[in-house]
């Protein structure tokens, strides 16, 4: 615990690994995940925020590239069981994934009223140059803002560069600037500058709809397909041929256009029939799908491709991943996949 009193909000901060608390190995110069007890001495300032901050750290802190769906169920379980006792989360993450994970647990938990926010950095808390002290200092600021004694944040949001968002619909765009992270079709729900500027209407609210859940299953017998000028049958056979695959995010043009080969049209068709589930989602960072809009997505729409809308792939793949296991209708799922259930992507 880094300072407690008690009237100041409770803020859990989970490490998870990433390059905010990396070192450079000795011999490779590799950066690898440190321990966490290191990087709270390089922020002493935390001990000056007006809030009472415990942590907990993955036993073993991973690179983001690293990460799978069990740690994002162990996130959603750690935050469920701390749920009463903390008025904020704040997740250190690498950045690499980090919009992958920040969609999952905005499925994961359902009926948030509370912040949990993800951030990280580009450069090590050690690095003179870092971005990581902003970030982490400014995140939990965000954590803990209050009124009326009620968080003012109640989603999962992201972090970065001076921008909060929310997590599900960013998407990582830059491997070099500080500003790492874009959310094309989603406007930030706060920004940071001499003061932090809460873009009110933005935020998301679960008023009335009831307690916490915490969903504890995910299909990962999934995948992604990027479409490219030449793709082969084969490949997209084998690929769709996949034994027990069950749904699949397929990466197409511009507003949800594709090749209209007999071929290419006739695979996506047969698995369909066979009860996969394949969701159109645009291959450009903004904008949204739009089936029906030219010749070329119109017959997608015919074989029961599913629409995604504006969501990024992120947010798609991590929405399949929680909604397979439900067990829904084929018109169910359509529905339910074509409907806003955590902000991630505009209804209609
Ligand atoms: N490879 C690192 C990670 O995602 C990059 C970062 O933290 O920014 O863990």
């Amino acid at each position: 615990m880094i300072s407690m009193a008690t009237n100041l909000p409770h803020i859990l901060l989970i490490y998870t690994g990433g390059t905010i608390g990396m070192i450079k190995d000795a011999e490779t110069g590799a950066l690898r995940a440190f321990d966490f007890n290191n990087l709270l001495l390089r922020i002493p300032e935390l001990k000056l925020l007006d809030c009472n901050i415990e942590t907990f750290s993955f036993t073993k802190p991973i690179d983001s590239s690293n990460m799978q769906p069990k740690y994002w169920l162990e996130m959603a379980d750690l935050i469920a069981k701390n749920y009463n006792k903390f008025d904020g989360f704040v997740i250190l993450h690498g950045s690499d994934t980090m919009s992958y994970s920040a969609s999952a647990l905005s499925f994961l938990l359902e009926n948030l009223n509370k912040p949990v926010i993800f951030t990280g950095s580009q450069l090590p808390i050690g690095d003179l140059r870092t971005d990581a002290k902003e970030n982490l200092i400014t995140s939990i600021q965000v954590a803990s803002l209050q009124e009326n004694n009620e968080p003012i944040i109640k989603e999962v949001g992201l972090y970065f560069e001076y921008k909060l968002y929310r997590g599900n619909r960013t998407t990582k765009i830059n491997a070099e600037h500080f500003e790492a992270f874009a959310s094309l079709n989603y406007p930030e729900l706060a920004e940071s500058g001499v003061h932090l500027k809460i873009n009110d209407p933005y935020l998301y609210s679960n008023k009335g709809k009831g307690e916490l859940i915490v969903h504890s299953d995910l299909e990962t017998n999934i995948t992604i397909v990027k479409l490219f000028p030449g793709i082969t049958k084969a490949v997209l056979e084998s690929v769709l041929n996949i034994e027990g695959l069950k749904g699949v995010v397929l990466e197409t043009y511009g507003s949800g256009n594709c090749s209209t080969e007999l071929w290419f049209l006739k695979l996506l068709k047969e698995i369909i029939k066979k009860g996969i589930v394949v969701v159109n989602v645009t291959q450009c960072s903004g904008g949204s799908v739009a089936m029906g809009q030219y010749e070329t997505s119109e017959k997608l729409k015919k074989i029961g491709l599913i629409s995604g809308r504006d969501i990024t792939t992120e947010a798609a793949l991590s929405k399949l991943m929680y909604l397979l296991p439900k067990k829904l209708s084929k018109k169910g799922f359509k529905e339910m996949f074509q409907t806003e259930i955590r902000g991630e992507m505009t209804s209609s």
